[in-house]
């Protein structure tokens, strides 16, 4: 992945969560935050990490923030804090601004002020967690659209020893295969002739209401 550079401002643990995970993709990371000891604590996971409060247009300009790819907003408590930092990155011509919101309205008021891109940790991490309860075969999802998703399912032990043609989740819930996972190889395109086995996963692309018709099989 070509390099790109990301200033995170806020390093509690949202912030330092995708800190982390950037300098670890080997990406450019600035750490800003007002707390000093949140900078201390969050030197070892960024490039570079400095004191500022985000709200001073001055100290923005001071670290160059023009010249990043991205600026994460990570403050959620202090919603003035963090609507006047998205204001302020939008008007120094920022491109990418990413704002945590804590509830819709904290989260319209920051699309409202600039953000490219709004993102609600607890609520979404929330959904996960109850759909994981609903569905403890489906080790993860993406929802593409309103009624479309795609899932990585545990297979029933009912396809254990057949054949993704035997199976024939096409004809059967409309669901297209597009991986098979066996241990740690992933199988990508998998032919119909692929046999499973008992462990392994399926990820499946089709329409909600059908992938969870399939993953509520009684086996
Ligand atoms: P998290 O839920 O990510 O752990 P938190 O509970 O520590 O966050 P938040 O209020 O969301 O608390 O703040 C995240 C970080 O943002 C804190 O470390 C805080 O010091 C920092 N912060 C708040 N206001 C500013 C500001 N004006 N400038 C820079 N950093 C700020």
């Amino acid at each position: 992945m070509e390099k790109q550079s990301y200033a995170i401002i806020g390093l509690g643990r949202f912030g330092t969560s995708i800190a982390s995970k950037l300098y670890e993709a080997d990406q450019e990371v600035l750490g800003i935050d007002i707390n000093e000891d949140r900078v201390e604590g969050g030197k070892e996971f960024v490039t570079h990490a400095v004191v500022l409060d985000s709200t001073e247009e001055d100290s923005l300009k001071s670290v160059g923030i023009r010249n990043f790819d991205y600026v994460i907003v990570a403050i959620g408590n202090d919603m003035q804090a963090s609507i006047l930092t998205v204001l302020l990155l939008k008007e120094l011509g920022i491109k990418k601004i990413i704002a945590k919101a804590l509830n819709k309205r904290h989260g319209q008021v920051l699309e409202k002020v600039g953000a490219d891109w709004v993102v609600y940790p607890e609520r979404d991490m929330g959904a996960r967690v109850a759909h994981q309860i609903l569905t403890p075969n489906v080790l993860n999802y993406i929802e593409l659209s309103n009624e479309y998703n795609i899932e990585e399912i545990v297979i029933p032990p009912s396809m254990s020893g057949k054949s993704l043609r035997d199976f024939d989740l096409r004809a059967k819930f409309n669901l297209n295969v597009i991986a098979i996972v066996k241990n740690q190889d992933l199988i990508i395109s998998p032919s119909p002739d692929q046999i499973l086995n008992d462990g392994d996963k399926i990820a499946v692309i089709g329409r909600r209401d059908k992938i969870n018709d399939f993953v509520n099989l009684k086996n």
